[in-house]
C-alpha cells in the first residue's frame, strides 16, 4: 500500500540519495549513471543469480552509443557480442533488408551482459540488496520503501526499474487501464546451437525476422554459435497452441522457418512472458521516476526496449541531479511537466509511432502485403526508418 507520510525510521534501515527498485538492465544502468553523477544509490533486486530475460537480444545502435558514452563498451559481453549490420524481413518466401546506421547493432546474450554489469556495480562499491520491494511511501521530502525481509530504505528519490509488471508503477497508482481494442501480445524465446554450416547459411551480420500470420520469429545470431529465437504472438495464436513454452515455440518455428529447429541442440531453457503492452499514466510522481519497461511498454516488434531502458535510466538520473542542484521538488506532471517527463515523452514518441504502426500493419493481412510490396520496390525505405530510430 502507498501511504502519504512514512513512519519515522528506526532500526534495520538504509539511507541513501536514490533507491533503485530492480537490478535488471535499466536499474543497473541507473546505478552506474548515479555513480557517474556523484549520487549515492542502493539497488533492490529480488533475484539472486542469473537474471535471464525473454528478449530478442539485438542491441540497436542508439543503446550501444549510450553504453559507449558510459564507458561500458569494453565489457566482455559487449566485446564478444556478434555485430549485425542489417535487419532482414522474410515474408511469404520473399525477403527485404535494411542497413542499420553507424556500425550497426550487437547480438548480446542478456545474462552475460547482466553478469558484467553486476561486476561493474561491485567495482564501484554500489550496494545491491537481494530483496523484494513490497511497499512504498512517498512524501514531499523523501521516499521510504519496505522490503520483504522487513528492512526499510529511505531515500530522497526513487527510480522504479522493476520491469514490465512494475510494482512501483502500481503502488504509485500510475497504471493506465488497458484499452480493449489494443491487441494483447505475448512472447516466447529460446537459444539453440547452430552447426557451422547452418551459421554460414544464415548470414551472421543480419537479424532475421520471419513474419507469419499472428506471430513473428526474430532470429539473432549471438556468440558461441548460438541463435536466439524470440517469438512475438497474438493472444489468439497463443491460445491455439498446446504444450510448454518450448513445444509452442518449436511448433511455430516448424510453420515458418526453412530449418528443423527441433534438431538443433537447445542452448537455454525456453521462457515466455506477456502481455507485453503496459501503460503508465505518468512516468513520474513527486519523488519517483519510472524507467525501462516499468515506464510503459508497447511491443518488442522494433527491438528497441534495451535502448529505451538504457536511455531512460540515464535521463532519470540526469533529471534528479539537476533537481538536486536546483534544490527544488519536482512538480506533479498534472501541473507542470518535469524535465524527466518531457524528456521521456520526446524519447518515446518516435518509438511509439513506429511500434504502434508496425503492430497495426502486421495484424492485417492486406496491409502487410502492401507494406512488403512497398519495401521491395523501395529498398532504401527500411534503412531510412532504422536511421530515423537512431537519430
Ligand atoms: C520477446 C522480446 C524480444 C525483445 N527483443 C528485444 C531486442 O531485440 N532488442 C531490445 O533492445 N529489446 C528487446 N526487448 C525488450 C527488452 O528485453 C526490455 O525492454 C528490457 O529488458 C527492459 O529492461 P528493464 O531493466 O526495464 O526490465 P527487466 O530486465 O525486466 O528488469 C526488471 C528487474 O526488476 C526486478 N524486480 C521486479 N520487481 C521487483 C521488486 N518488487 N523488487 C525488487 N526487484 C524487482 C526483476 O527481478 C528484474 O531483474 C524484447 C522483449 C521481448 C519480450
Amino acid at each position: 500500500m502507498i501511504r502519504q507520510e512514512p513512519e519515522p525510521l528506526t532500526q534495520n534501515e538504509h539511507h541513501t540519495d536514490i533507491v533503485i527498485i530492480g537490478g535488471g538492465l535499466a536499474g543497473q544502468i541507473a546505478a552506474i549513471a548515479c555513480h557517474r553523477y556523484g549520487l549515492r544509490c542502493i539497488v533492490i533486486e529480488k533475484q539472486r543469480h542469473n537474471k535471464d530475460k525473454v528478449c530478442g537480444e539485438g542491441l540497436m545502435p542508439r543503446g550501444l552509443s549510450i553504453l559507449q558514452e558510459l564507458g561500458l563498451s569494453q565489457l566482455p559481453s559487449i566485446v564478444s557480442a556478434l555485430p549485425f549490420r542489417r535487419i532482414r524481413y522474410h515474408y511469404q518466401g520473399d525477403s527485404v533488408c535494411g542497413t542499420l546506421p553507424d556500425e550497426g547493432g550487437l547480438g548480446v546474450r542478456r545474462n552475460e551482459l547482466d553478469r558484467d554489469l553486476t561486476q561493474e556495480l561491485a567495482r564501484y562499491a554500489i550496494e545491491v540488496l537481494t530483496d523484494e520491494m513490497l511497499g512504498l511511501a512517498e512524501s514531499e521530502q523523501h521516499v521510504t520503501v519496505t522490503l520483504k525481509s522487513g528492512r526499510r530504505v529511505c531515500a530522497h528519490w526513487l527510480i522504479g526499474a522493476d520491469g514490465l509488471k512494475s510494482r512501483t508503477r502500481s503502488l504509485l497508482n500510475l497504471n493506465a487501464p488497458h484499452k480493449s481494442r489494443a491487441p494483447k501480445r505475448f512472447a516466447i524465446r529460446q537459444h539453440r546451437f547452430l552447426t557451422t554450416k547452418q551459421f554460414s547459411q544464415l548470414s551472421r551480420e543480419e537479424v532475421h525476422i520471419f513474419v507469419g500470420d499472428g506471430y513473428e520469429l526474430y532470429l539473432t545470431p549471438i556468440s558461441g554459435e548460438r541463435l536466439g529465437i524470440a517469438c512475438l504472438l497474438s493472444e489468439g495464436e497463443l491460445l491455439k497452441l498446446n504444450g510448454d513454452a518450448e513445444e509452442r515455440l518449436l511448433n511455430l518455428c516448424k510453420k515458418l522457418l526453412p530449418w528443423d529447429v527441433s534438431a538443433m541442440r537447445a542452448a537455454s531453457k525456453a521462457k515466455s512472458c506477456g502481455p507485453l503492452r503496459q501503460k503508465a499514466r505518468s512516468v513520474q510522481s513527486k519523488r519517483c521516476f519510472l524507467v525501462g519497461d516499468a515506464a510503459g511498454y508497447i511491443d518488442a516488434i522494433t527491438g528497441e526496449g534495451m535502448s529505451l531502458a538504457i536511455e531512460s535510466s540515464v535521463l532519470a538520473v540526469k533529471s534528479i541531479c539537476e533537481a538536486q542542484s536546483k534544490r527544488r521538488t519536482l512538480k506533479k506532471e498534472s501541473k507542470t511537466l518535469s524535465p524527466y517527463s518531457k524528456r521521456w515523452k520526446k524519447m518515446f514518441l518516435k518509438h511509439k509511432l513506429l511500434t504502434e504502426s508496425t503492430v497495426f500493419i502486421f495484424k492485417h493481412a492486406t496491409l502487410k502485403r502492401i507494406f512488403f510490396t512497398a519495401l521491395k520496390k523501395n529498398p532504401k525505405l527500411l534503412g531510412l526508418t532504422l536511421k530515423f530510430l537512431k537519430s
